[in-house]
């Protein structure tokens, strides 16, 4: 009855990497998703305000207010814009127009399970590439290129936080290789390559809200491609995939892009004191150019699992990578959040700290 590629997804448990609460209470400090501890602008609240009056008519399927905004922001047309119900929806659409049966598609691992899971529920072939010590090596990724139809590439990467640069991009589009290139989290740091896909006919970026405009909860993402991988999108959406609420509040968040700036400003700040922190307590944490942290915590004694135990007990989440392929059991992944929520996992750490020097004391 079912498919077998859907069968395998099943038995290998390719799953979404959810945070293991999830619907966790109020209270709960929830560093676990890489969500925007601040929300969207006031300006988008108003907005969804007056919309709800209308949620009895059909959104506008083309979107064209979004894509208007959308191209003023980018400074691409409107013919190279396609939406998605977040951009998850987007990396499931282009691997479906981009995808023959058995093609292969390149991902370094560790990155965000999505790519594997669109890969494959299109009838692609993961071909894996372990980036060793967490970087991106330009030519042995020029090399695997060669062999695949398409490749993903966060820039920055969920959970390592790097990315490969502009001109690297540029090279690698050289290959041939249709390069999906993930920017959810590039309003953080760094400079994007949406301004290229018009000019490639084998560059797709995918964009979305989630992330520095705070609407994860609307779903609202957009990929910015050539008019012709951008016209093979639209033909194989569904119509309505943009609800009509994420389209208000999406337009309204681009005309409020001060606020977006003072959060994204806020949060860089976090990540700063988060890093010197957690260094400061004798832990590794990589470079990192979105809202969150890969941080090593062999330091304190503890693997990921146990961290994340304790740290849920005093009300915290974090993201343990033991789930995430080709991380390891000893590495984390931390969303910066507002001063409170950080200074309080910095303070159950430091108690962690002190209780696991406390044992060793009394053990010598
Ligand atoms: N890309 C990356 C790298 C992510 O980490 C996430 C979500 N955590 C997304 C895309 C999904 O974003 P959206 O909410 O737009 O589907």
């Amino acid at each position: 009855m079912i498919s077998k590629k859907v069968m395998e997804i099943l038995e290998e448990r390719v799953t979404y990497p959810f945070a293991r609460e999830y619907n966790v209470s109020e209270r709960v400090i929830n560093l676990a998703s890489n969500e925007n501890p601040y929300g969207p602008s006031p300006r988008v609240v108003r907005r969804l305000r007056k919309e709800l009056n209308r949620v009895g008519l059909y959104p506008d399927p083309a979107s064209l207010e979004l894509k208007r905004e959308i191209s003023a922001y980018v400074g691409v047309g409107t013919e190279c814009i396609a939406l998605g119900n977040g951009s998850d929806e987007l990396m499931d659409l282009a691997c479906r127009v981009i995808l023959d049966p058995g093609d292969r598609v390149l991902i370094p691992l560790p990155t965000f399970a999505m790519y594997e899971l669109s890969c494959r529920c299109n009838g692609g072939v993961p071909r894996f590439f372990p980036l060793p010590n967490f970087s991106w090596p330009l030519d042995a990724l020029r090399r695997e290129l060669r062999g695949v139809k398409a490749a993903f590439f966060g820039r920055p990467n969920n959970p390592t936080g790097n990315m490969i640069s502009r001109a690297e991009v540029e090279d690698l589009l050289g290959t041939g290789a249709v390069l999906i290139v993930d920017e959810a989290y590039i309003e953080f740091d760094g400079e994007s390559v949406a301004d290229l896909a018009p000019k490639y006919s084998n560059l797709l970026v995918l964009r979305t809200f989630s992330k520095a405009f705070g609407l994860a909860g609307l779903r609202a993402g957009y990929a910015i491609g050539s008019p012709q991988l951008i016209r093979a999108i639209e033909a194989v959406r569904a119509p309505f995939n943009l609800n009509r609420m994420a389209q208000a509040a999406a337009v309204e968040a681009l005309r409020d892009r001060r606020y977006m700036e003072y959060v994204v400003t806020q949060i860089k700040r976090g990540r700063e004191y988060l890093k010197k922190e957690l260094e400061g307590i004798g832990l590794t944490v990589l470079p990192s150019r979105g809202n969150f942290l890969m941080v090593n915590v062999s330091g304190l004694g503890v693997n990921g699992r146990e961290l994340g135990d304790y740290l849920a007990k005093k009300g915290i989440m974090i993201r343990e990578l033991t789930d995430f392929k080709g991380a390891g059991e000893e590495w984390v992944r931390i969303t910066v959040g507002t001063p409170y929520q950080n200074r309080a996992l910095i303070r159950a750490l430091k108690k962690l700290k002190e209780e696991k020097n406390g044992n060793q004391d009394s053990r010598s």
